[in-house]
């Protein structure tokens, strides 16, 4: 029996039987057992939908691509990104739902080739948890942008 398994979605490599929501649900855990790693919980969430955009609704992908470019590129904090996008958001004036459903939900228009997943940051252990997430943000930036 093979002891791995890839998965589908965002291709990293896993113990078999695990699956990536494990890896997101231990990194929650390391946020929460060491409260300053919360500061890229943002950047986590984001990465790990980014890479299973089954996760959102089409608009849902569309803006969760426009909130990395917000961080990743225009290097802003999550305050200024509420502060600028809140009409967008508002969800009273909002006619669009952000997250996937089994009949409507995110896809990108071509395959793309990820170059670091939630096991890459997993097996970088808690202490470079910072350092990894930023690292994933970026990398997933460049894959979207890649041409
Ligand atoms: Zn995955």
């Amino acid at each position: 029996m093979d002891s791995e398994s890839i998965c589908p979605e965002c291709g990293a490599v896993l113990p078999t039987g695990q699956s990536c929501q494990e890896l997101f649900d231990q990194m929650l855990f390391w946020e929460w057992e060491s409260p300053p790693l919360s500061e890229v919980h943002h950047l986590m969430v984001l990465c790990f939908h980014l890479q299973h955009p089954h996760l959102y609704s089409p608009e849902g992908l569309a803006y969760a691509r426009q909130l990395l470019d917000q961080f990743v590129v225009q290097g802003l904090s999550p305050a200024e990104v509420r502060q600028q996008n809140r009409a967008q958001v508002n969800s009273s004036n909002r006619a669009w739902k952000i997250t996937g459903t089994v009949v409507s939900f995110g896809a990108y228009e071509h395959p793309v080739r990820w170059t670091m997943t939630a096991a890459d940051v997993i097996t970088g252990g808690p202490e470079n948890y910072g350092a990894r997430v930023h690292a994933w943000a970026q990398s997933i930036q460049q894959a979207l942008t890649r041409p």
